[in-house]
């Protein structure tokens, strides 16, 4: 603990977001990070607790009063390795992560919690910009090989992770970039493209081959994969995307989410043909329509500030549930995640822009012309025994020329789980061994969205490296020299 007084000396200063009318101009970061010696100020408020309750909120067990402490005497170089210690992507985390570890901080229970996220993105960047951070490949190689598919954070994290171990790994990925949601998810204004093809780059370097444009199951039979390697590893997301199935669905102009945010994404790494990814070639631009959103979670959120970028005449969101309270219920005491009312960058931008969040608020039919969506109906619900019922005479037509679903995800793709035979469960999701993570199958392994259902980036890296562990004692028949990932603490 650098400064024991320094809690009650410095008060929060966080990255400070660009003006909402600046950063509508451009698809870059909007943040401006504070100075290095302004970043220490902040490294000083933490009081290095005797239980780091921190830890215990960050699914990878993060060392953060360690490298707060080093991040305070300006040892950047030692912070980083505390970091990498348990962290592979910091840099992805430190920018896209909703900071569970904040809400646990015992510094928050009265004050402003500490700056945890601030002080990760920090350490990351100085040392991608002093170089420190390079291909690590394996002094030796154990002869086995493994296979992963999907290249989604999970994906990645197991790789580096078995890689390291010594074993030769192949990454097989149906798109034709690597990053998963990192890529083609995410928008670019929240986490820069280049700063998730340069870990790619890195990977590569240390000996990991990617297979683009190759979807396992259907480019290349599962079977055929699986016998000529020693291990498979399945970290394919959650990608089913849940429909609204009412009169109207097929209208022109009705769209999921993620047909709409990765074609930004595309253009956004200089692609010409956005929509090559679209099941029907189909380019989706919001400029100049008005857009309405249904589903107020992140990937609405995403929705919404893309729309806007793209010069939206308007844009409104629609949410099924009530909204959240601003401060934490007796039911959901510190150091749990606090489910209290969050004020994305997007919903801000779009109050600006005089559009806002419709709480309780259901569709019920969507309208069109000349097979073109026009608009849609709503009603407003009332919440009785954990289910919506809509109110009478709350009917509203709304006017939309653009409609995004965005009603989160069902579990994995099919095709590929049919091939493989393993089991899965009621919400199609992969069951695998607690200790093990074998799913059903012997020698096929499971991480990330496609294991735990729909979820966060930090927690696919968790299990990306806890599921290279558990790999790795399966090809040696010895106890793992890889870390483990210490999830127990999330047990209160
Ligand atoms: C729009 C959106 C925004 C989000 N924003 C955030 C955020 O801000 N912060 C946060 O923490 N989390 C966010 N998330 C959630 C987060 O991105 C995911 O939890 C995380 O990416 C899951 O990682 P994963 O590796 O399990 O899967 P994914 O990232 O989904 O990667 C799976 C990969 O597998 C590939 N694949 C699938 N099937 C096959 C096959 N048969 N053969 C070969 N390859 C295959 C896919 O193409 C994909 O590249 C967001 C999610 C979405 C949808
Ligand atoms: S990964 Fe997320 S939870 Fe963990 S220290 Fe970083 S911001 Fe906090």
């Amino acid at each position: 603990m650098g400064d024991p007084r320094g809690f009650i000396k410095h008060g929060r200063r966080d990255k400070i977001m660009q003006p909402v009318t600046a950063r509508l101009q451009h698809f870059e970061e909007h943040y401006d990070y504070p100075s290095e010696e302004k970043v220490k100020t902040q490294a000083a408020r933490c009081m290095d607790c005797g239980v780091p309750f921190c830890m215990t909120g960050c699914p990878l067990g993060n060392l953060i009063p360690e490298w707060n402490d080093l991040v305070y005497r300006g040892q950047w170089k030692q912070a980083l390795k505390a970091l990498h210690a348990t962290n592979n992507f910091p840099e992805f985390t430190g920018r896209v992560c909703p900071a569970p570890c904040e809400t646990s901080c015992v510094l928050g229970i009265n004050e402003p919690a500490v700056t945890i996220k601030l002080h990760e993105v920090s350490i990351v960047d100085k040392g991608f910009e002093e170089g420190w951070i390079k291909a690590e490949p394996p002094a030796r190689r154990s002869g086995k090989k493994v296979a992963i598919i999907g290249s989604g954070p999970a994906g990645l994290a197991c790789a580096q992770q078995l890689n390291r171990a010594g074993h030769q790994v192949c990454v097989y990925e149906k798109s034709d970039r690597a990053g998963g949601l990192l890529m083609y998810g995410i928008p670019h204004y929240k986490l820069q493209k280049d700063r998730v093809q340069r870990r790619i780059d890195q990977l590569q370097a240390e000996g990991i081959e990617f297979r683009y444009s190759c979807a396992v199951g259907t480019d290349l039979p599962f079977d055929e994969l699986k016998t000529s390697c020693d291990a498979v590893v399945i970290a394919t997301g959650a990608e089913q995307p849940r429909d609204l199935p009412l009169a109207g669905r097929e209208l022109d102009g009705i769209h999921f989410a993620m047909e709409f945010l990765p074609q930004q994404n595309r253009v956004n790494c200089g692609d010409s043909d956005p929509a090559a990814l679209h099941p029907k070639h189909k380019t989706i631009s919001a400029k100049g329509k008005r857009v309405i959103v249904i589903g107020g979670g992140d990937t609405g959120s995403d929705c919404i500030g893309t729309a806007l970028r793209q010069g939206a005449s308007s844009v409104v969101n629609f949410e099924l549930l009530s909204q959240p309270p601003e401060n934490r219920a007796a039911n959901n005491p510190w150091p749990q995640w606090s489910r209290i009312l969050r004020i994305s960058s997007s919903v801000e931008e779009m109050r600006v822009m005089g559009g806002d969040v419709h709480y309780e608020l259901t569709t019920t039919g969507f309208i069109g012309r000349n097979r073109k969506v026009t608009g849609l109906e709503t009603a407003r619900v009332r919440w009785e025994n954990g289910r919506p019922h809509p109110i009478e005479g709350t009917e509203k037509i709304w006017k939309a020329e653009l409609v995004l679903l965005a009603l989160g995800f069902l579990g994995p793709q099919t095709e590929l789980l049919e091939q493989c035979g393993c089991a899965t469960d009621q919400r199609s999701t992969i069951v695998t061994d607690a200790k093990t993570r074998m799913t059903s199958v012997p020698g096929v392994f499971a991480a990330g969205d496609c294991r735990r259902g729909q979820s966060l980036v930090v927690w696919a890296i968790s299990e990306g490296r806890e599921v290279a562990r558990c790999v790795d004692e399966y090809l040696t028949g010895n106890p793992s020299l890889l870390p483990e990932v210490r999830l127990e603490a999330f047990n209160y």
